[in-house]
């Protein structure tokens, strides 16, 4: 379990002072110049040994993405690109940054704009996320006016950090869509290659970064990248927002190490499963594009990148979404299924035809008003959808209906043979009217 003296985040539930004054006494801001004097290379290297990988949910190196910066202008300045959109379903770490410890994110935009010969960071705020934009938005007006960032700053590197509050679409949450949406476009996801490294906001190279993977640099920087390697276990390290979504007696957002067990999250700091471990049905361990995974399975997981991937999901956000018996799962993904429907943004066929066809075949699931063979159907669409798509949504809406057939195949076929039972029941009484 994670020390109060390991945690990144010290302020995460807003019970002290968020102010400038606030955050530098619980030790933002403390020596960045210093940081930013040892030079970019230094940065990148140290990011690079501390594992941090992206906290957006792909899991991508850090330090390695910076990287891919070019190291000198082709004359065309260079831009870091915030995501703050946070849209997944059941994700909700980023806001509390945003809202509560916004300095984290703040310092961290200079360092890792610095690092990357970045002029300035653009953080795309979250449609609905107001009071957010106003609480980040302070907080960069306190380091301007206190010289931290901006024109001639106390940190020796002009930088200037600009908020844009995005209008609610979950697809402005891919990182290209974002780039188009920031530039005033429809936000519809882009066609890779070219890299937002190489071409990216404005034509320009950019690099996008999650909210929590910024707001961790500064500290991993100030304490060493072997501080933050040591928490975790190898390829999985440092600590990472948990949040706890759903049937458990508490739940919560929490900074835990990388590697802590389901059981012991739950325990520790769900205040355990709603009516008891043997009420626990299904898991969604990193947001709504993840895989369900029974319950039972779930006792002995490691929550962190490839103990999920062992689970056959997948980590994402670290956002559990925890579902215990009363849940009616079928209905619960046929959910997900309209939720995907209704955000894709209709580009690419597989995904906007795939994913109304596959909600449609969903709905009727949940009543069972389908034939046996139609499972197999709808599995072999969620694989034509699968891999055939401009950007990960069409993945991100056939995975949980992958999960769901995988896993709850028996209940599927239940509901199914109860649906014939009722309709052979009431067609003698049709007949007789
Ligand atoms: Fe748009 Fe879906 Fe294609 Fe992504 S996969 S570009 S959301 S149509």
């Amino acid at each position: 379990m994670l020390q109060d003296k390991d945690r990144i985040f010290t302020n995460i539930y807003g019970r002290f002072d968020k102010s400038l004054k606030g955050a530098m006494s619980r030790g933002a801001w403390d020596g960045t110049k210093g940081i930013i004097d040892k030079g970019r290379d230094w940065i990148i290297n140290e990011m690079k040994a501390s594992g941090l990988r992206g906290r957006g949910g792909a899991g991508f190196p850090t330090g390695l993405k910076w990287s891919f910066m070019p190291k000198v202008s082709d004359g065309r300045p260079s831009y870091l690109v915030v995501n703050a959109d946070e849209s997944e379903p059941g994700t909700c770490k980023d806001r509390e940054i945003l809202r509560n410890d916004p300095h984290t994110l703040v310092e961290g935009c200079l360092i890792a704009g610095f690092a990357m010969g970045a002029i300035a960071a653009y953080i795309y705020v979250r449609g609905e996320f107001i009071r957010e934009r106003e609480a980040l938005q302070r907080a960069i007006d306190e380091a301007y006016e206190a010289g931290l960032i901006g024109k001639g700053n106390k940190n020796g590197y002009d930088f200037d950090v600009y908020v844009h509050h995005g209008a609610g679409a979950y697809i402005c949450g891919e990182e290209t869509a974002l780039l188009e949406s920031l530039e005033g476009k429809k936000g519809q996801p882009r066609l890779k290659p070219p890299f937002p490294a190489n071409m990216g906001l404005y034509g320009c190279p950019t690099t996008v970064n999650n909210v929590e993977s910024i707001a961790v640099a500064p500290t991993i920087l100030r304490r060493g990248a072997a501080w933050f390697s040591s928490i975790g276990r190898p390829n999985n390290v440092g600590t990472k927002l948990f949040m706890l979504v759903g049937h458990v007696n508490t739940p919560c957002t929490v900074e835990e190490e990388m590697g802590i067990s389901f059981r012991e999250l739950v325990e520790k700091h769900g205040g355990g499963i709603r009516g008891g471990w043997d009420n626990l049905l299904a898991v969604i361990p990193g947001g709504a594009s993840c895989p369900v995974i029974r319950g039972e399975d779930m006792g002995d997981a490691i929550m962190d990148f490839d103990g999920m991937r062992e689970k056959k999901s997948s980590f994402g956000t670290a956002a559990v979404i925890i579902m215990d018996k009363s849940t009616d799962i079928v209905k619960a993904i046929a959910r997900l299924s309209y939720f995907f429907k209704h955000e894709s943004c209709g580009q690419c066929t597989p995904c906007r035809e795939g994913t109304g066809w596959m909600w449609r075949v969903m709905e009727r699931l949940v009543v069972g008003q389908a034939q046996k063979r139609e499972i197999d159907m709808l599995l072999d669409v969620t694989k034509q959808v699968e891999g055939h798509t401009i950007c990960a949504l069409g993945d991100a809406a056939a995975w949980p209906i992958q999960g769901l057939i995988r896993n709850f195949r028996p209940e599927i076929e239940r509901r199914i043979d109860e649906f014939s039972r009722n309709a052979h029941q009431t067609q003698p009484l049709m007949a007789a009217e």
